[in-house]
Protein backbone atom coordinates (compact mmCIF):
# COMPACT_ATOMS: atom_id res chain seq x y z
CA UNK A 1 0.00 0.00 0.00
CA UNK A 2 1.41 3.24 -1.20
CA UNK A 3 -0.09 6.72 -2.08
CA UNK A 4 3.44 7.99 -3.73
CA UNK A 5 3.23 8.60 -7.49
CA UNK A 6 4.54 5.71 -9.87
CA UNK A 7 8.25 6.09 -10.45
CA UNK A 8 8.21 7.81 -14.01
CA UNK A 9 10.04 4.11 -15.35
CA UNK A 10 8.31 1.31 -16.57
CA UNK A 11 4.88 -0.62 -15.55
CA UNK A 12 3.82 -1.04 -11.79
CA UNK A 13 4.03 -4.56 -10.88
CA UNK A 14 6.45 -5.42 -14.32
CA UNK A 15 10.41 -5.53 -13.99
CA UNK A 16 12.54 -3.45 -15.98
CA UNK A 17 14.06 -5.18 -19.25
CA UNK A 18 17.02 -3.22 -21.57
CA UNK A 19 14.21 -0.53 -22.89
CA UNK A 20 13.86 -0.07 -19.00
CA UNK A 21 17.12 0.20 -17.80
CA UNK A 22 17.95 2.26 -21.11
CA UNK A 23 15.67 4.96 -20.04
CA UNK A 24 16.86 5.14 -16.58
CA UNK A 25 20.47 5.36 -17.84
CA UNK A 26 19.30 8.25 -20.14
CA UNK A 27 18.20 10.57 -17.54
CA UNK A 28 21.31 10.28 -15.29
CA UNK A 29 23.50 13.09 -15.79
CA UNK A 30 27.09 13.84 -14.65
CA UNK A 31 26.95 16.30 -10.89
CA UNK A 32 30.60 16.57 -10.56
CA UNK A 33 33.87 15.06 -11.49
CA UNK A 34 35.67 11.83 -10.60
CA UNK A 35 38.96 13.07 -12.21
CA UNK A 36 38.64 16.57 -10.16
CA UNK A 37 37.32 14.92 -6.92
CA UNK A 38 39.20 11.83 -6.47
CA UNK A 39 41.89 10.86 -8.92
CA UNK A 40 43.55 14.33 -8.38
CA UNK A 41 43.84 13.75 -4.96
CA UNK A 42 44.88 10.35 -5.05
CA UNK A 43 47.88 11.90 -7.51
CA UNK A 44 49.24 14.07 -4.51
CA UNK A 45 49.66 10.80 -2.29
CA UNK A 46 51.64 9.23 -4.93
CA UNK A 47 54.50 10.43 -3.43
CA UNK A 48 53.75 8.60 0.24
CA UNK A 49 52.03 5.36 -1.55
CA UNK A 50 51.53 3.01 -4.07
CA UNK A 51 48.66 3.34 -6.31
CA UNK A 52 47.08 0.58 -7.77
CA UNK A 53 44.64 0.76 -10.72
CA UNK A 54 43.00 -2.78 -10.35
CA UNK A 55 40.39 -2.15 -13.20
CA UNK A 56 38.54 -0.02 -15.87
CA UNK A 57 34.88 0.49 -15.92
CA UNK A 58 34.16 1.28 -20.01
CA UNK A 59 30.89 2.93 -19.89
CA UNK A 60 30.84 4.63 -23.39
CA UNK A 61 31.77 7.13 -23.82
CA UNK A 62 33.24 7.33 -20.45
CA UNK A 63 35.56 5.48 -18.71
CA UNK A 64 37.05 5.38 -15.41
CA UNK A 65 40.02 3.87 -13.59
CA UNK A 66 39.83 2.04 -10.85
CA UNK A 67 42.17 3.28 -8.43
CA UNK A 68 43.57 1.61 -4.66
CA UNK A 69 46.02 3.23 -2.55
CA UNK A 70 48.59 0.88 -1.13
CA UNK A 71 51.12 1.47 2.08
CA UNK A 72 54.15 1.71 -0.39
CA UNK A 73 55.97 -0.71 2.57
CA UNK A 74 53.96 -3.17 2.54
CA UNK A 75 55.37 -6.34 4.69
CA UNK A 76 53.74 -10.11 4.75
CA UNK A 77 54.64 -10.23 8.81
CA UNK A 78 52.17 -7.10 9.08
CA UNK A 79 48.37 -7.68 9.67
CA UNK A 80 46.31 -5.92 6.70
CA UNK A 81 43.94 -3.52 6.71
CA UNK A 82 41.45 -2.47 3.71
CA UNK A 83 39.03 0.08 3.81
CA UNK A 84 36.21 1.03 1.08
CA UNK A 85 34.45 3.67 0.22
CA UNK A 86 32.14 4.75 -2.51
CA UNK A 87 30.38 0.89 -3.33
CA UNK A 88 27.55 3.64 -3.67
CA UNK A 89 28.64 6.55 -5.53
CA UNK A 90 26.01 9.17 -4.43
CA UNK A 91 27.37 8.34 -0.80
CA UNK A 92 30.04 11.18 -0.79
CA UNK A 93 31.77 10.76 2.46
CA UNK A 94 32.42 7.41 2.35
CA UNK A 95 34.90 8.43 -0.52
CA UNK A 96 36.17 11.76 1.16
CA UNK A 97 36.28 9.71 3.97
CA UNK A 98 38.86 7.41 3.16
CA UNK A 99 40.98 9.78 1.46
CA UNK A 100 40.35 11.85 4.81
CA UNK A 101 41.74 9.17 6.45
CA UNK A 102 44.59 8.72 4.12
CA UNK A 103 45.55 11.95 3.92
CA UNK A 104 45.61 12.81 7.88
CA UNK A 105 45.43 9.50 9.82
CA UNK A 106 47.19 6.95 7.56
CA UNK A 107 51.18 8.09 8.20
CA UNK A 108 49.87 6.87 11.87
CA UNK A 109 50.00 3.43 11.03
CA UNK A 110 53.50 3.32 9.34
CA UNK A 111 55.40 -0.01 10.52
CA UNK A 112 52.41 -1.03 12.04
CA UNK A 113 49.74 -2.12 9.61
CA UNK A 114 49.27 -2.88 5.64
CA UNK A 115 46.76 -0.34 4.54
CA UNK A 116 44.90 -1.06 1.04
CA UNK A 117 42.07 1.65 0.35
CA UNK A 118 39.58 1.92 -2.44
CA UNK A 119 37.82 5.17 -2.02
CA UNK A 120 35.48 5.36 -4.81
CA UNK A 121 34.44 1.71 -6.35
CA UNK A 122 31.84 2.71 -8.14
CA UNK A 123 33.22 6.34 -10.03
CA UNK A 124 30.03 6.22 -12.61
CA UNK A 125 27.95 6.36 -9.94
CA UNK A 126 30.13 9.12 -7.87
CA UNK A 127 29.39 11.18 -10.68
CA UNK A 128 25.75 10.89 -11.00
CA UNK A 129 24.97 11.06 -7.61
CA UNK A 130 23.22 7.34 -7.68
CA UNK A 131 23.45 4.50 -6.28
CA UNK A 132 23.59 1.99 -9.02
CA UNK A 133 26.37 1.65 -11.46
CA UNK A 134 25.63 2.46 -15.39
CA UNK A 135 23.32 -0.94 -15.80
CA UNK A 136 21.09 -0.14 -12.72
CA UNK A 137 23.34 -2.56 -11.19
CA UNK A 138 23.69 -2.08 -7.09
CA UNK A 139 27.31 -2.92 -6.17
CA UNK A 140 26.74 -3.55 -2.76
CA UNK A 141 24.49 -6.66 -3.54
CA UNK A 142 26.87 -8.12 -6.80
CA UNK A 143 29.73 -9.07 -4.02
CA UNK A 144 29.47 -12.63 -5.33
CA UNK A 145 31.26 -15.09 -7.90
CA UNK A 146 30.01 -14.64 -11.51
CA UNK A 147 29.05 -10.81 -10.31
CA UNK A 148 26.77 -8.84 -12.43
CA UNK A 149 28.60 -5.46 -11.40
CA UNK A 150 32.07 -5.12 -12.72
CA UNK A 151 32.66 -2.59 -10.15
CA UNK A 152 32.21 -5.46 -7.24
CA UNK A 153 34.25 -7.92 -9.71
CA UNK A 154 37.07 -5.45 -10.03
CA UNK A 155 37.66 -5.18 -5.88
CA UNK A 156 37.04 -9.02 -5.83
CA UNK A 157 40.21 -9.52 -7.84
CA UNK A 158 42.30 -7.10 -5.90
CA UNK A 159 41.66 -8.33 -2.73
CA UNK A 160 41.82 -12.31 -3.80
CA UNK A 161 45.44 -12.88 -2.67
CA UNK A 162 44.81 -11.32 0.35
CA UNK A 163 41.60 -12.41 1.23
CA UNK A 164 42.81 -14.31 4.19
CA UNK A 165 45.46 -11.96 5.48
CA UNK A 166 43.11 -8.98 6.54
CA UNK A 167 42.40 -8.73 10.04
CA UNK A 168 40.16 -5.53 9.46
CA UNK A 169 38.02 -4.44 7.00
CA UNK A 170 35.81 -1.51 7.08
CA UNK A 171 33.30 0.14 4.27
CA UNK A 172 32.20 3.34 4.22
CA UNK A 173 28.79 4.62 3.56
CA UNK A 174 25.91 7.31 4.17
CA UNK A 175 21.96 6.69 4.56
CA UNK A 176 20.81 9.90 3.16
CA UNK A 177 17.27 11.50 2.65
CA UNK A 178 17.11 10.29 -1.14
CA UNK A 179 17.26 6.61 -0.33
CA UNK A 180 13.37 7.38 0.71
CA UNK A 181 12.20 9.64 -1.79
CA UNK A 182 14.70 8.30 -4.79
CA UNK A 183 16.35 5.01 -4.51
CA UNK A 184 14.05 2.84 -2.82
CA UNK A 185 10.94 3.42 -5.26
CA UNK A 186 13.77 2.88 -8.18
CA UNK A 187 14.87 -0.40 -7.05
CA UNK A 188 11.07 -1.08 -6.03
CA UNK A 189 10.02 -0.06 -9.39
CA UNK A 190 13.10 -1.84 -11.22
CA UNK A 191 12.14 -5.18 -9.85
CA UNK A 192 8.63 -4.60 -10.35
CA UNK A 193 7.46 -4.56 -6.70
CA UNK A 194 5.28 -2.35 -4.43
CA UNK A 195 7.50 0.70 -2.83
CA UNK A 196 7.39 0.38 0.77
CA UNK A 197 7.70 3.57 2.79
CA UNK A 198 10.61 3.58 5.56
CA UNK A 199 12.11 5.30 8.06
CA UNK A 200 15.59 7.32 7.60
CA UNK A 201 17.41 7.01 10.91
CA UNK A 202 18.94 10.57 12.49
CA UNK A 203 22.70 9.90 13.37
CA UNK A 204 25.09 7.82 12.42
CA UNK A 205 25.31 3.86 12.98
CA UNK A 206 27.17 0.36 12.05
CA UNK A 207 26.23 -2.58 10.51
CA UNK A 208 28.05 -5.84 11.59
CA UNK A 209 28.36 -9.07 10.12
CA UNK A 210 25.40 -11.66 11.54
CA UNK A 211 27.99 -14.42 11.53
CA UNK A 212 30.61 -12.35 13.07
CA UNK A 213 29.11 -9.91 14.98
CA UNK A 214 32.03 -8.67 17.27
CA UNK A 215 30.28 -6.96 19.32
CA UNK A 216 33.06 -5.26 21.40
CA UNK A 217 34.72 -4.18 18.13
CA UNK A 218 31.30 -2.48 16.93
CA UNK A 219 30.65 -0.52 20.12
CA UNK A 220 34.89 0.49 20.26
CA UNK A 221 33.79 2.25 16.86
CA UNK A 222 30.88 3.30 17.61
CA UNK A 223 32.65 5.14 20.74
CA UNK A 224 35.28 6.85 18.86
CA UNK A 225 32.55 7.75 16.49
CA UNK A 226 30.21 9.65 18.74
CA UNK A 227 32.56 12.14 19.98
CA UNK A 228 32.23 13.22 16.53
CA UNK A 229 29.11 13.09 15.30
CA UNK A 230 25.62 11.71 16.90
CA UNK A 231 24.64 7.99 16.77
CA UNK A 232 21.17 7.30 15.38
CA UNK A 233 18.62 6.37 17.82
CA UNK A 234 16.43 3.27 17.34
CA UNK A 235 12.89 3.79 16.20
CA UNK A 236 9.72 2.81 18.28
CA UNK A 237 10.28 -0.78 17.31
CA UNK A 238 13.78 -0.94 18.76
CA UNK A 239 14.76 -1.62 15.04
CA UNK A 240 16.91 1.03 12.56
CA UNK A 241 16.05 0.45 8.96
CA UNK A 242 14.42 -2.52 10.04
CA UNK A 243 16.51 -4.79 11.37
CA UNK A 244 16.90 -4.88 15.72
CA UNK A 245 19.06 -2.70 17.20
CA UNK A 246 21.36 -5.12 19.01
CA UNK A 247 23.54 -2.16 20.90
CA UNK A 248 23.16 1.41 20.31
CA UNK A 249 23.84 2.53 16.76
CA UNK A 250 24.59 -1.01 15.76
CA UNK A 251 22.61 -3.86 13.64
CA UNK A 252 23.70 -6.67 11.58
CA UNK A 253 23.26 -8.37 8.61
CA UNK A 254 24.12 -11.91 7.55
CA UNK A 255 26.54 -9.86 4.42
CA UNK A 256 27.96 -12.45 2.50
CA UNK A 257 25.03 -14.10 1.70
CA UNK A 258 23.28 -10.43 0.70
CA UNK A 259 26.86 -9.79 -1.27
CA UNK A 260 27.64 -7.20 0.45
CA UNK A 261 31.10 -5.42 0.18
CA UNK A 262 31.64 -6.22 4.40
CA UNK A 263 31.78 -9.88 2.99
CA UNK A 264 34.69 -9.60 0.83
CA UNK A 265 37.51 -11.01 2.95
CA UNK A 266 37.58 -13.27 5.69
CA UNK A 267 38.75 -10.80 8.05
CA UNK A 268 37.83 -11.30 12.14
CA UNK A 269 36.83 -7.21 12.11
CA UNK A 270 34.50 -6.03 10.18
CA UNK A 271 32.11 -3.24 9.66
CA UNK A 272 30.01 -0.93 7.59
CA UNK A 273 29.47 2.65 8.49
CA UNK A 274 26.63 4.30 7.75
CA UNK A 275 26.59 8.06 8.11
CA UNK A 276 23.47 10.36 7.76
CA UNK A 277 24.60 13.62 6.13
CA UNK A 278 21.14 14.94 5.57
CA UNK A 279 20.97 16.27 9.45
CA UNK A 280 20.83 19.53 10.62
CA UNK A 281 23.22 18.44 13.32
CA UNK A 282 25.75 16.82 11.12
CA UNK A 283 28.06 19.17 8.35
CA UNK A 284 30.35 17.56 5.81
CA UNK A 285 33.11 17.93 7.73
CA UNK A 286 31.82 16.40 10.53
CA UNK A 287 30.59 13.54 7.57
CA UNK A 288 34.27 13.00 6.70
CA UNK A 289 35.98 13.47 9.75
CA UNK A 290 33.09 10.63 11.59
CA UNK A 291 34.09 8.35 8.49
CA UNK A 292 38.11 8.68 9.75
CA UNK A 293 37.53 8.00 13.03
CA UNK A 294 35.63 4.92 12.52
CA UNK A 295 38.38 3.77 10.74
CA UNK A 296 41.19 5.07 12.88
CA UNK A 297 38.57 3.31 15.73
CA UNK A 298 38.64 0.21 13.93
CA UNK A 299 42.11 -0.72 13.12
CA UNK A 300 43.13 0.73 16.71
CA UNK A 301 40.93 -2.02 18.43
CA UNK A 302 42.36 -4.67 16.07
CA UNK A 303 45.56 -3.79 16.82
CA UNK A 304 45.25 -4.13 20.85
CA UNK A 305 43.93 -7.53 20.56
ZN1 LIG B 1 25.57 2.55 0.84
Amino acid sequence: MTDQAPYPIGTPGQPWGDAERAEWRSLQTRQRSYETDVVRVIDSLRSRFDVVEYGRLDYAPDTYALLAIRSREWRDDLPSVLVTGGVHGYETSGVHGALRFVEQHADDYAGRVNLLVAPCISPWAYERIHRWNAHAVDPNRSFRDDSPAEESAALMRLVAPLRDRVRVHIDLHETTDTDETEFRPAKAARDGEDSVPGEIPDGFYLVGDSENPQPAFQQAVIAAVARVTHIAPADRNGQIIGSPVVAPGIINYPVRKLGLCAGVTSARYTTTTEVYPDSPRASSEQCNAAQAAAVCAAIDFALGQ
